[in-house]
Parts: C-alpha cells; sequence; structure tokens
C-alpha cells in the first residue's frame, strides 16, 4: 500500500519523464522547448543532466496523458502538477520550459516552468506551490547534481536562479546550488553544511540582490560555516557571465574576485556612509552584529582584528560592543 506522498512522488517523477521526452521526441517539443534550451547554450549532456523538458501549450496535455497511465487525479491536483476547476482540469505549466527540482537523493520534489518570452501577463518563472512533498524554503536546485563536488571541492557556490546553476555545469564548476528566488533560509544551509563548512554567495549585479544576501549571510555565520561573496558586474548575472567567458576564466574570476564577507560588508556599507561618524558608528556596529553569530569564539577573535585593520578603531571597543551583544542575545 503506497501512501500519499509517495503516490506525489510517482506523478512527479512520471512528470519528469514526460515533459522531457516530449521536448526531446516530438515536432513541437524540438521546434519550442528544444531550441529555446538550444538558444541559450545549453548542450544535450546539459539537458540530460537537468532532466529539462517542456509542456506544451495546450490546455490539458499533460493531464490527460497522466490520467490516461492511471495516475489519479488526487495527487495530479495535490502536487499542483494540474489545476482542478469545476470539473475541468489543466496543465499549470503550460507552454513553459520544466526544470525539475530533485531532493538530495534525486527524488522529484516540484517544478520551475519558464515562459518563454518574457512579458508583462505572466510571471517569468511559475513554481510548484507547496505540498506535502515540495517545502521551497527546505530545498536548493541543483543540490543532487551538485553533492558531490560540493564534498570534493569542499566548498559551495549558491547562486539565485535555475540557468545560474546550469550555465556553470556546462562551465566546468559544478559544485553549484540555487536558492531559487526566495531568500536563503536556515534549512536550505543546513543541506550544505552536511557536505562543506565553506560557503561562497554570488550575487547578481543588482543593488536589490545584495541588500537580501546580507541577512542570508548572517543565517550562514550562525551556522559555524565560512562565508565568502562574490559580486558581478553590474547587469550581469552568473549565468550570463558565464556564457560571456572561457571556463579558465570564469574560474579566475571566482577566484580574484571572491571576497571574504568582513571585507565584503564593510566596503558595502561604507560607501553608504560617506565618512558621517554617525553613520559609521551604524556600520560598526551592523558588522559587528554580524560577527556576534558566529559561534566559535575564535573565530570571531580573529574578525574582530580584522574589522579593526580595516575600518581604523580600536580592538578594545569591539570586543566590548561584542561582548554587550552576546550579552543581550544569552
Ligand atoms: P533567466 O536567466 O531565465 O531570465 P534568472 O534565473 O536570471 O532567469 P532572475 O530574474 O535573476 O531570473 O531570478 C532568479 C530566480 O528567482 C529565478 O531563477 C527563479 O527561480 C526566481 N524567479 C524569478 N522570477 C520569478 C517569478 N516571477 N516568480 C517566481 N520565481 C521567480
Ligand atoms: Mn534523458
Ligand atoms: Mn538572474
Ligand atoms: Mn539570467
Amino acid at each position: 500500500q503506497l501512501n500519499e506522498r509517495e503516490s506525489m512522488y510517482l506523478v512527479s517523477n512520471f512528470a519528469k519523464d514526460y515533459f522531457h521526452n516530449l521536448m526531446l521526441n516530438t515536432n513541437q517539443g524540438k521546434a519550442i522547448g528544444l531550441s529555446y534550451f538550444k538558444e541559450r547554450g545549453f548542450t544535450d549532456e546539459t539537458i540530460q543532466k537537468f532532466d529539462l523538458g517542456y509542456c506544451l501549450d495546450e490546455w490539458d496535455n499533460f493531464t490527460k496523458a497522466a490520467l490516461e497511465k492511471g495516475y489519479d487525479l488526487k495527487y495530479l491536483a495535490s502536487t499542483g502538477l494540474s489545476i482542478v476547476k469545476e470539473n475541468r482540469q489543466f496543465d499549470r505549466f503550460k507552454g513553459r520550459v520544466m526544470f525539475p527540482i530533485h531532493s538530495m537523493s534525486g527524488r522529484i520534489l516540484g517544478f520551475g516552468g519558464r515562459i518563454l518570452k518574457v512579458d508583462k501577463k505572466a510571471a517569468k518563472y511559475l513554481n510548484s506551490p507547496e505540498s506535502d512533498i515540495y517545502h521551497k524554503s527546505k530545498i536548493l536546485y541543483g543540490i543532487y547534481q551538485a553533492k558531490k563536488e560540493i564534498a570534493k571541492q569542499d566548498n559551495c557556490f549558491l547562486v539565485e536562479g535555475y540557468t545560474d546553476v546550469i550555465s556553470f555545469n556546462q562551465s566546468g564548476v559544478e559544485n553549484v546550488v540555487a536558492s531559487s528566488g526566495t531568500a536563503l533560509t536556515s534549512d536550505q544551509i543546513r543541506l550544505v553544511n552536511r557536505l562543506t563548512k565553506n560557503i561562497t554567495v554570488l550575487f547578481d549585479g543588482d543593488a536589490a540582490g545584495i541588500r537580501a544576501s546580507i541577512r542570508g549571510i548572517d543565517l550562514i555565520l550562525e551556522q559555524g560555516m565560512n562565508v565568502k561573496v562574490v559580486q558581478f558586474p553590474d547587469g550581469e548575472d552568473p549565468d550570463s557571465f558565464a556564457k560571456a567567458h572561457s571556463k579558465t576564466e570564469l574560474k579566475e574570476f571566482l577566484e580574484t574576485a571572491a571576497q571574504d564577507f568582513i571585507n565584503f560588508k564593510v566596503s558595502l556599507l561604507l560607501k553608504d556612509s560617506n565618512n558621517d561618524p554617525i553613520k559609521k558608528a551604524t556600520v560598526i556596529r551592523e558588522i559587528v552584529a554580524s560577527i556576534s553569530k558566529i559561534p566559535d569564539s575564535i573565530q570571531r577573535e580573529v574578525y574582530v582584528q580584522e574589522c579593526s585593520r580595516i575600518m581604523e578603531i580600536s580592538e578594545r571597543v569591539l570586543f566590548s560592543e561584542l561582548a554587550q551583544i552576546l550579552k543581550k542575545d544569552a
């Protein structure tokens, strides 16, 4: 007797194969879905590795196929693959290219679907709804494909989007995962923490991305992990950068642009403070607040020394500020 979640996994796996095979083996799939990925420069090998697919731009092509195969409408609905309305059912992802989301062990939990041409009428990406098998705050896109390489490299690159993960893989950087449009959570960081203590956070080159990621960095520090950050040039994301550069250039950039989080946060905040002493004091408090998240006292001390050097402020003042924060949190 299969339980409900097992049934949801089964229909999700069917969907993954259906969208993938439809894209590779039908005229429409090839003309629309496959050409889209080819135009983005994705190779056959990449398309296989990430099980990419396409959902036809018809109302219920996928849902009908699943029902014919004997899958229960109940699970098509609970996984969100089908939208059920007044005795009719529709494909949620109609007309979208499909990115299956794998668990750490390779089960299909949900999907991201991208519209082919971005316009104002529909969201660029549509994701599976929260369900008994898909919790977006607990999974990282690409973790299944990346886990071996994360352990081997003893580092994990964290990017924003599906295509960033995929492009990096094609450029030979395989230790990469994406939070896929949600703010980073402690559960997501815990997945990586099982494989390495080192995370490198990569920001799209826009201000919004940077601000949002600052909070995520504190969550990484709280788990005793080491954080580096790489900021891409304005208007670039990891995907566009990887496409515009050779494998060697990409790896060189990742090595040389990686900044320790303290240096990064200091320079970011100092830029806003324009040497105004009041603002500078706020900056110092924010930095020390980040340092206070680090569980290891020796590591905290190293950061205080570093911060003192960069900010040109005595270690004594920083330590006393740190002590106050730690006392408050205790
Ligand atoms: P692409 O290169 O395909 O245009 P991207 O990955 O660069 O996409 P961003 O706009 O940088 O897209 O967004 C980063 C991630 O945020 C996406 O990969 C997706 O997971 C998520 N996302 C973006 N737009 C939406 C949306 N409208 N609804 C839900 N999630 C979204
Ligand atoms: Mn295949
Ligand atoms: Mn992007
Ligand atoms: Mn992009």
